[in-house]
């Protein structure tokens, strides 16, 4: 046998929980069985028109060349006035990336940033990807139990007691992927009040579900609440979840010139620039009619609703309402027993017996829970709950005969 050819740094990553699930319902699906997948994280909608009409547009006028490593400078403009408009915040074009989606600009980031031994504070429940990322540039993810009794959101004491000498960067994801839990104003600036004492912490504010907040929720980014902190703040955004482009490969930053040109340098030397064609349908996104959003936030408030009061009336589960993304996060913890005595076995259980595909909270640092996306049509979010119910309903009979 030939030693392995496999680098030691892949041991330090798993490949995405999230995708290897949606992997499983989609190999079941195409077997013929008919699975109902909960686990993608993204919108079920089409790319508005306006958007692919601008992306032919550029088919046509030639627009299929390499272009700047950074992004071309009528996106960085527009990224520029998105970052103004939305956010208050004041971006030069040196000041800008484009790269081929958010998670690209994290990877960048870290690389460009993560020396070895350097922690990364990651409040869990977390999105998948980036205690995964922290690791494989050397760096030690710092997780910080937030639970459901403080709304799954990290809190002032708690960053306090993480932070030390070795901190290089908080996380910060909000609206988050698993929970839907967004920040406050009021709770951006506990913390910011925190980090303003600790100069050596930076602050990569993933905002790629900014767009995705109901009841009125008034959105805030860090940078935005705490000005004082944007000279080490990395706010990243894109264009998947709000704009349904998660196909097109699209997402941007902004943050200090020398970060940002770092990131540059590290793109330079892998992926070059982002496609041409997304870069120009971007434009079209951020600076066209945005009246569509509306549309949609009120379609996934909605649906939202039909979620929880659903699960809420399962025996056994309870699920919080959240405040934005397309996500809810009951807790299943009351149904486990010896023979399904984890949300992974749950999860496993529910495909099976229920033939709805969702994610474990395990794979989000938090168990005894579990992820629903909500990104789907009411009818389809309606059949999943019955099944669930009906489901949970037999391991409850089980459960209760067994201990009786
Ligand atoms: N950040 C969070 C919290 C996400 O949930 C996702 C996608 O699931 C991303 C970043 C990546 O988005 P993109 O499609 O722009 O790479």
């Amino acid at each position: 046998m030939p030693n392995s050819i496999l680098a030691d740094r892949m041991k330090l990553i798993q490949p995405s929980p999230t995708l290897a699930i949606a992997g499983k319902a989609a190999e079941m699906k195409a077997a013929g069985i008919d699975v109902i997948s909960l686990s993608t994280g993204e919108p079920d909608f089409d790319t508005p028109d306006f958007v692919k009409d601008a992306a032919k547009a550029a088919l046509d006028k030639g627009q299929t060349k390499y272009t700047a490593v950074s992004g071309t400078p009528e996106l960085r403009k527009a990224v520029a006035g998105k970052f103004k408009r939305e956010n208050g915040l004041d971006y030069a074009l040196n000041e800008i990336i484009v790269s081929s989606g958010a998670k690209h600009v994290l990877f960048n980031a870290l690389m460009a940033t993560v020396n070895e031994g350097d922690e990364v504070i990651i409040p869990a429940p977390y999105w998948v990807s980036y205690p995964d990322m922290v690791q494989f540039f050397g760096g030690r993810p710092v997780t910080v139990q937030c639970g459901e009794a403080q709304g799954f959101k990290l809190t002032a004491k708690q960053l306090e007691e993480a932070i030390t000498p070795h901190t290089k960067w908080l996380i910060l994801n909000s609206p988050s992927n698993p929970t839907g839990a967004a920040y406050t104003k009021t709770e951006l600036e506990a913390l910011a009040k925190v980090l303003k004492k600790h100069e050596h912490v930076w602050i990569m504010s993933d905002d790629i579900y900014e767009h995705l907040v109901y009841d009125g929720f008034e959105y805030f980014t860090i940078a935005q609440v705490a000005p004082e902190l944007k000279n080490r703040t990395l706010t990243v955004n894109g264009v998947s979840k709000a704009y349904a482009m998660t196909g097109w490969r699209m997402g941007y930053a902004g943050g200090p010139a020398e970060l940002i040109k770092a990131m540059d340098v590290v793109q330079s030397q892998s992926t070059s620039n982002a496609s041409s064609i997304s870069q120009a349908a971007t434009v079209a996104a951020l600076n066209g009619d945005q009246s569509f959003l509306k549309k949609w936030r009120d379609s996934f408030t909605a649906r939202r609703d039909l979620v929880v009061k659903t699960l809420n009336a399962i025996p056994g589960l309870s699920c919080a309402t959240p405040e934005g993304a397309f996500y809810v996060f009951p807790s299943c913890a009351e149904l486990l027993n010896k023979d399904i005595p984890t949300d992974t076995a749950f999860c496993a259980w529910l495909l099976e017996e229920a033939k709805v595909a969702a994610v474990p909270g395990e794979a989000f640092g938090l168990p005894g829970y579990f992820r629903i996306s909500y990104a789907t049509s009411e009818a389809v979010l309606t059949e999943a709950c019955k099944r669930i119910a009906e489901a949970c309903g037999k391991l409850k009979q089980a459960t209760n005969r067994k201990t009786a």
